[in-house]
């Protein structure tokens, strides 16, 4: 097999995961699977760069050369010190005093930071840059840059590049390019929740499938996964076998709450074994019992930028019973349920929000609010109290919401890998009118629509909420069902 050139996309995922780097250069690229938060990062990343630098960059050499305050294009080839070829594409270049190659100015290495802290693939690149630049324009490189933000809310952090990270990632290269020669793919990476990221996480999961991976059982982590590992069980059908009361001794050592967690463990391990859903209480109340005399409810569903911390999105579907009193089914094709989506936008100020949403819900006086998961009911509390709801309305609002997937991990252990919406509904059958959008997807239309406008975009970030609303009552249909 050829030396592998090692690019900067090769040496972040593998710093991500040491099977993606490989599968990065040897697997088919028919398997990869589009994922937006590439594309989330490379948008907030460019609008930190426009704020940073408002004119246009210059591209390659020639504008190195030519002194462009901001160069972009410029390809940087070296070699390790153990003779691994080196490829890298800083991603922006800006012009700082100092001689070098290219007249009495240099150049630094500029990173964009999405979120509050810089991920550990940054600090390997800017050392990576920061070299490879030192030796192009034969001047050294004191430092990065990293950026995060835009406009007047631009961040800049001036990061030292030390001679200690120089060595470490040389030892890093030697250990990536050594990886990459092999014939065979490293496992699968501990923690699973990674993959969510991942364009191979489609590849992936199925091998986990194949072969019961323990982290394919609801509740297992990279951590527990060790443990269960250090028992000797090294699979779903291993720990489904097991017993219970023997697993919790073995993991006391851990603390009580692994000790506690084994039953548990070993129950959701047989449930998926099985494929049969088993019922909790089957002696107990209903999982449901406000529905039992409301005229209808609303689903309801936040979409939300996190790292903006904006609730950008408040979605309600209305359903109401059918006219023989009867709960309806899902929608029939061609039929639609009253959608009313709530934009929230940040310039129109809380109060204006916390209005429209108290005159929508008013006009559904006292049906449940049904949700999957906390955090509509977090958010719309908080909401309210910051509004100055006084004690009694925000308590006749708690007691309307309905958190669907609490009652439902309350009720029933079903044979899914993970209890979120989408694996959930997707096991009773649910499908998402638009293909392959998940969160992180609606997150970039909303991000593109807030920059460039776009109502295709804004329809279908709707669309995505509404099918979430949707997919909620697919799961309390089911509920239901097991009622009857
Ligand atoms: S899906 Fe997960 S295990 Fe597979 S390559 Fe990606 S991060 Fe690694």
């Amino acid at each position: 097999m050829a030396p592998p050139l090692i690019t900067d996309r090769l040496l972040r995922s593998w710093l991500r995961c040491r099977r993606r780097a490989w599968l990065d250069r040897h697997g088919d690229p028919g398997q990869r699977l589009w994922t937006a938060h590439r594309a989330l990062a490379l948008s907030d990343q460019l609008a930190s760069f426009q704020s940073l630098l408002p004119e246009k960059p210059g591209h390659g050499e020639a504008a190195c050369a030519a002194a462009a305050p901001g160069v972009v294009g410029l390809r940087l080839r070296g070699r390790s010190g153990a003779d691994v070829a080196l490829e890298a594409h800083p991603a922006l270049l800006e012009r700082v005093p100092g001689a070098s190659v290219w007249g009495e100015h240099a150049y630094r290495p500029v990173l964009g930071r999405q979120g509050r802290n810089p991920p550990r693939e940054h600090r390997w690149l800017r050392a990576r840059w920061g070299r490879l630049l030192a030796e192009r324009q034969q001047a050294p490189v004191p430092q990065a840059l990293v950026v995060a933000g835009a406009g007047r809310a631009l961040q800049r952090e001036r990061l030292t590049l030390s001679g200690g990270l120089q060595a470490q990632l040389e030892e890093a290269l030697s250990k990536l390019a050594l990886e990459l020669g092999r014939r065979e793919p490293p496992p699968l990476v501990a923690d699973r929740k990674k993959c969510v990221l991942c364009s191979w996480r489609g590849l992936c999961d199925q091998e986990a499938r194949r072969d019961g991976h323990l982290s394919e059982v609801s509740g297992i982590g990279g951590r527990r996964r060790e443990m269960l590992l250090d028992q000797g069980i090294t699979s779903l059908p291993q720990l489904a076998a097991s017993d219970p009361q023997q697993l919790a001794e073995a993991l006391a050592v851990h603390g009580d709450q692994h000790r506690d967690s084994a039953a548990a463990l070993v129950a959701q391990a047989r449930v998926q074994a099985s494929g049969r859903p088993e019922c909790l209480l089957p002696e107990g109340p209903e999982p449901l019992p406000e529905l039992a005399t409301a005229p209808g409810v609303l689903l309801y569903d936040i979409e939300s930028d996190p790292d903006a911390r904006d609730d950008f999105l408040h979605g309600f579907v209305v359903v109401r019973r059918d006219s023989g009193g009867a709960w309806p089914r899902l929608p029939q094709p061609g039929e639609s349920w009253p959608y009313r989506p709530l934009l929230a936008l940040q310039e129109h100020g809380e109060e204006r929000l916390w209005r429209r949403l108290r005159r929508y819900l008013a006009g559904y006086p006292g049906w449940p609010l049904l949700h999957y998961g906390e955090t509509e009911a977090i958010a719309l509390l908080r909401l309210a109290r910051r509004q100055g709801a006084d004690e009694a309305e925000v308590t006749a609002l708690r007691a309307r919401l309905l958190d669907v997937h609490a009652r439902l991990r309350r009720h029933w252990r079903l044979p899914v890998n993970s209890y979120g919406l989408k694996a959930v509904a997707g096991w009773l059958g649910f499908r998402w009118s638009q293909n392959g959008v998940d969160g992180a997807r609606c997150l970039l239309w909303w991000r593109q629509w807030r920059r460039d406008g776009g109502a295709r975009r804004l329809q279908r970030i709707f669309t995505y909420n509404r099918d979430d609303n949707l997919a909620t009552w697919a799961v309390v249909r089911w509920l239901l069902d097991q009622e009857a």
